[in-house]
């Protein structure tokens, strides 16, 4: 099966209960953003512009539960921000197990490691040694790091952390291979890291997840071999996405850069040419998401929007109509579903309800729709997609670490580069340019810093890119 069966049990019983009850709308995902801090500041992120970043602007550990408990979500996407950053994180996700929910945390993957290191403070024994051991071996934790796991004092061993568990994931932020990964977050060493963290999740036997955002510079092939090395780590499942240029990073774009939004569109055509292939990639990869939203992404057919059923709870409340767009925030989720007048929003057989949602196909707003189909032929593709077998491990190589590991930028991101672009001679090397990596050991980066949910924003990345591309500063291996 693609997805665990006591999983797909809990979410067919929550979609039966609330269909025989005929509830017009529930919600299927919670998106829980307790902060908007985050250790990174990827050039495509609107949340760490749209909301305060300010560590006090924090939702209340009970006030996230209570959200949880609210809409009843049997999912909760653990997202922010960068939520390994939240000081209650491990008593929030033990609380929505307490509740039985099912929780992915969005995180971009720098601090896993030590949160995976709590939690084998917290709970080791002898026979958690052969895993030490191992995870010493591959250069994962540090010998000093497995002393003090093996030594941890009475505070370490009382400590609430996040332990392996079938109903919970590790979503990983992955948004290509190293080039552009470490690009897109703007450091150096931060796809290393997350590699390192996958792989110290799989041995100590955490479902480890990754999430994908394509953006309109996205190479197609780099996401099939991302998909292939990500795929031979073992990773569990797949959730990929449309970027799109929502309405807090067009205002932003207009405001700082003074550029039409429109020169920058993520066009739905655009997004079709880059999902052609999504349903060859569902048979080969375990990619979450349902086939009719794959069908949906792949352009062969149309879905109406269902924003309510993911919807956002933040430091500000119940956040409509969706992930993506602010029109205002609401107490709760039944005052959200109540107040917002949903048959404004969405594209309707090819008319956009609102101008603002012409071009989006993404997941939090139509991947519900393909879960939630009344026709039975999509019932059943659903179902046969789901209870078919699991697409076996892509089989690992020197040659896919190598595409893995394709160069580093010189660790200065985008607005560096911007820069170089524009003044050449102040700056010979881009920070596009790509340093040779000699040792493909991939000892993990040092400790980093964190951020997760790569949603839309194409607007920095799109300007810089044209400007470095007409600056001609763009060197690369191939090259
Ligand atoms: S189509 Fe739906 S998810 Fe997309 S921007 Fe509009 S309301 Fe939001
Ligand atoms: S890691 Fe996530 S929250 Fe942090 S800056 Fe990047 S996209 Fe935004």
């Amino acid at each position: 099966m693609r997805f665990p069966l006591a999983l797909t049990v809990k979410i067919a019983r929550h979609i039966v209960k609330h269909k025989l009850a005929k509830t017009p709308k529930f919600a299927m995902v919670l998106q829980l953003e307790p902060l908007h801090t985050c250790n990174l500041t990827c050039t495509g992120c609107g949340r760490i512009r749209e909301y305060s970043t300010n560590l006090k602007d924090m939702v209340p550990l009970e006030q996230c539960l209570a959200a949880a408990q609210d809409c009843d979500a049997p999912m909760v996407s653990v997202c922010g921000g960068e939520p390994l950053i939240y000081p209650k994180i491990e008593e929030l996700v033990a609380g929505l197990r307490a509740q039985g929910r099912i929780i992915y945390i969005c995180t971009n993957g720098v601090f896993m490691r030590k949160k995976m290191r709590d939690y084998m403070a917290a709970n080791f024994s002898p026979a958690m040694e052969p895993q030490l051991q191992k995870l010493v071996a591959e250069n994962l934790v540090t010998e000093k790091e497995s002393n003090q796991i093996r030594n941890a004092d009475e505070a370490a061993r009382k400590k609430v952390t996040i332990s392996p568990s079938k109903w919970h994931y590790w979503n990983v932020h992955v948004d290509g291979l190293e080039h552009t990964h470490d690009l897109i977050v703007e450091r150096e060493g931060v796809f290393k890291e997350c590699v390192a963290a996958i792989k110290m999740a799989k041995i100590l036997g955490y479902q480890c997840a990754t999430n994908t955002t394509v953006y309109r510079e996205t190479d197609v092939q780099e996401i099939e071999d991302m998909f292939k090395y990500l795929s031979s780590l073992d990773v569990d499942g797949h959730t990929i996405s449309p970027g799109y240029d929502y309405d807090a990073a067009k205002k932003d774009m207009v405001k700082r850069l003074g550029r039409d939004p429109k020169e920058f569109f993520l066009t739905r055509d655009m997004t079709r040419a880059k999902f052609a292939k999504i349903e060859q990639w569902g048979k080969a990869f375990t990619i979450f998401g349902t086939p009719v939203y794959q069908e949906f992404l792949a352009g062969k057919r149309e879905l109406t929007c269902t924003a309510w059923a993911i919807p956002t709870y933040n430091v500000k409340g119940w956040k409509a109509p969706c992930y993506l767009m602010t029109d205002g925030h609401y107490p709760t989720y039944g005052e959200m579903l109540g107040k917002v007048n949903w048959e404004k929003y969405g594209v309707v057989n090819g008319v956009a309800r609102d101008p603002r949602c012409e071009h989006c196909m993404v997941h939090c707003g139509y991947d519900p729709s393909g879960a939630l189909s009344n026709k039975p032929r999509d019932t059943w593709i659903n179902m046969r997609y789901n209870f078919g077998a699991k697409p076996k491990a892509y089989p690992a190589s020197i040659e896919l670490e190598k595409r893995a590991f394709n160069g580093v930028t010189i660790g200065k991101g985008h607005l560096a580069q911007a820069k170089a672009a524009i003044n050449p001679a102040a700056n010979a090397r881009g920070a596009f340019s790509r340093k040779e990596v000699e040792d493909h050991t991939h000892a993990p980066a040092p400790a980093a810093t964190g951020g997760a949910c790569g949603t839309g924003d194409t607007s920095q990345r799109d300007d810089l890119l044209a400007k470095i591309k007409a600056n001609g500063t763009v060197t690369t291996k191939a090259e």
